[in-house]
């Protein structure tokens, strides 16, 4: 089995690690004909949502991306990933790759808190370890999304059809807990 990575830009190289230490191998989706490397799912990494954007437009990767998560490639996104996935962003900014039902707010525990970890219940796996850097949350999300972790108040993890989204960074600690659901639950 083989799983994707995007690596435009962002934390690529982490996620690579946690997949490998739970025996899957990836390959690096860096243009347009990475796209055709045979896997069977796809991680979008954190990093900062408005280059990830613009690149995958430069690079002519957008349109085939976005047609094979929505044929339904399992995918993955966390943090800026969750960002590109959303259908709608708040604040009046353009949507990305606009295929899940959840609309994103940026940047949304201000600067003060932009960054911190806690522990928190993730559906299914019991307390996890959840960091966020200058993360987002889910501010409203659809009736085929399931909420799966929440951090005061607000949805910090969701699933909707073939995609699982975080806006935490599972790939920065110790546990493989997330990327094993992701794999058991979304790509075998
Ligand atoms: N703030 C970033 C964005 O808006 C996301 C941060 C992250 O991926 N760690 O894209």
């Amino acid at each position: 089995m083989k799983v994707g990575v995007l690596a435009l830009q962002g934390a690529f190289i982490e996620h690579e690690k946690t997949l490998s230490r739970i025996g899957v191998e990836s390959v690096e989706l860096r243009q347009e004909r990475d796209l055709h490397a045979g896997y069977q799912g796809i991680i979008l990494c954190g990093g900062e949502s408005t280059v990830q954007g613009k690149l995958l437009r430069e690079l002519h990767m957008y349109d085939g991306l976005k047609g094979q998560i929505a044929e339904g490639m399992p995918v993955f996104g966390t943090c800026a990933g969750l960002i590109l996935l959303a259908k709608e962003l708040c604040g009046g900014e353009n949507a990305h790759l606009s295929l899940m039902d959840i609309a994103a707010k940026r940047n949304a525990y201000g600067r003060q808190l932009g960054s911190f970890a806690c522990e928190a219940e993730f559906s299914g796996l019991g307390k996890i370890q959840e960091v966020f850097i200058r993360a987002p949350y889910i501010e409203k999300f659809g009736e085929g999304v399931e909420i799966l972790s929440v951090v005061d108040g607000k949805a910090v993890a969701a699933r909707q059809k073939n995609m699982l989204v975080t806006a935490f960074h599972p790939e920065l600690t110790e546990s493989t807990a997330v990327h094993e659901y992701f794999i058991n639950e979304f790509v075998l």
